[in-house]
């Protein structure tokens, strides 16, 4: 037998992880800096591997105490109803769950182009089309609402990056707004705000009071580091907010995830430290590095360096993973994921060399 016609879903291409690039390599995983995947390089709050070790005795439960806890710390946070808050396995898990309430077969969704690949292969697997809107490096990736209407075509979900993942780019909450008042009632704009912590505006969160035709995405995975956990959520309107007892996966939240969660977002010195240390190396890469590069307002940078696959190769041997943003539509583009400020340091001093010596072969 067969699966179904699979033909037009795209597989996930993620950043390479140290094992691997030091298997291939054969050299010490230890010697590898990762600036691939925008984690988190303090790793995760201290508290919330604390957590995971206090609660690792009752993992034989499945996790309910620690799902509502989390559900009623996140609402209070938000200063909205625990019916708001879609807690998922990741962001990506909440991005499963809008297209399950949202998508009927056949609607189709708005991406933009280059973007993150995770919505338009959710809306797939949901029977959904996906349709795109342009963000050009001519100028800078800019995001506004009419650069988003000019592709609008009354697609039932847009999806706005904000902070964009790979260019760094923001929407404004100003523009969020006036996009969300200018299409149809029936299309919900999702902004992700899977970088929200690194940058300085406000979240879209405060449009929930106004409006029901917007959500947000945040994660644990970046600002707080619990990327291997698999902990995010939603936050919706109040109007449809019981849909999620309808489209969530049974405990698919982890008790440990939920729990390390709850630690994190009580560990503010951490969070702070993390946020910091990306503005600083934001900073850093652009003044230091000998290639142009975009104004960013998450925890990575990207780039433009010419042949992106070469340099990605050749950084690797030298000790440095970052990602070539070929897979994002974006060829001549890497992005760096900001380090600790000694790695980052380092990761710059390295990319630099590799600039040069490529450039020697070329004209050799
Ligand atoms: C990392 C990321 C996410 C979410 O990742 P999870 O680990 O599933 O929480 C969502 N959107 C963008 C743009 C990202 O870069």
């Amino acid at each position: 037998m067969e699966p179904r016609d699979l033909s037009s879903h795209s597989p996930y291409v993620p950043g390479r992880g140290v094992e691997e690039v030091a298997r291939d390599l054969g050299i010490d995983p230890g010697n590898l800096i990762k600036l691939s995947s925008n984690e988190n390089p303090h790793g995760a709050s201290p508290d919330a591997i604390e957590a995971i070790r206090a609660h690792a005795e009752g993992i034989h439960v499945y996790p309910k105490a620690a799902h509502t806890d989390l559900i009623a710390r996140l609402a209070e946070k938000w200063d909205v109803s625990t019916a708001q808050v879609w807690v998922s396995p990741g962001a990506d898990g909440s991005i499963d769950y809008l297209s399950r309430a949202m998508l009927d077969p056949g609607d189709r969704i708005l991406v933009s182009d280059p973007g993150f690949a995770y919505y338009a292969m959710s809306a797939r697997y949901h029977h959904g089309e996906v349709n795109t809107y342009p963000l050009t490096r001519a100028d800078g990736f800019a995001q506004t609402a009419d650069g988003v209407l000019e592709s609008y075509d009354g697609e039932r979900m847009i999806y706005v990056t904000s902070p964009h993942n790979p260019s760094g780019s923001v929407m404004s909450l100003a523009e969020v707004r006036a996009l969300t008042e200018a299409v149809d009632p029936e299309t919900l704009v999702v902004v992700d705000e899977a970088y929200g912590e690194f940058a300085d505006g406000e979240s879209a969160v405060s449009l929930l009071a106004e409006r029901d035709n917007v959500a947000v995405l945040r994660t644990f995975s970046k600002a707080y580091g619990l990327a291997g956990l698999r902990i995010g959520y939603a936050v919706v309107p109040e109007a449809w907010g019981d849909a999620y007892a309808r489209v969530n996966t049974p405990f698919a939240a982890s008790e440990l995830a939920c729990r390390a969660a709850l630690a994190a977002l009580d560990d503010t010195e951490h969070v702070e430290r993390s946020v910091e240390t990306a503005r600083w190396a934001r900073g850093y890469i652009t003044a230091e590095l000998d290639a142009p590069t975009f104004e960013s307002a998450g925890n990575f940078v990207l780039a433009r360096v010419g042949d992106a696959t070469a340099v990605t190769e050749a950084a690797q041997p030298e000790g440095v993973i970052i990602r070539d943003c070929t897979s994002f539509g974006l060829p001549g583009c890497v992005r760096i994921s900001t380090g600790t400020r000694d790695e980052t340091r380092q990761a710059v001093e390295t990319l630099n060399e590799v600039f040069a010596d490529l450039k020697l072969g070329a004209h050799a």
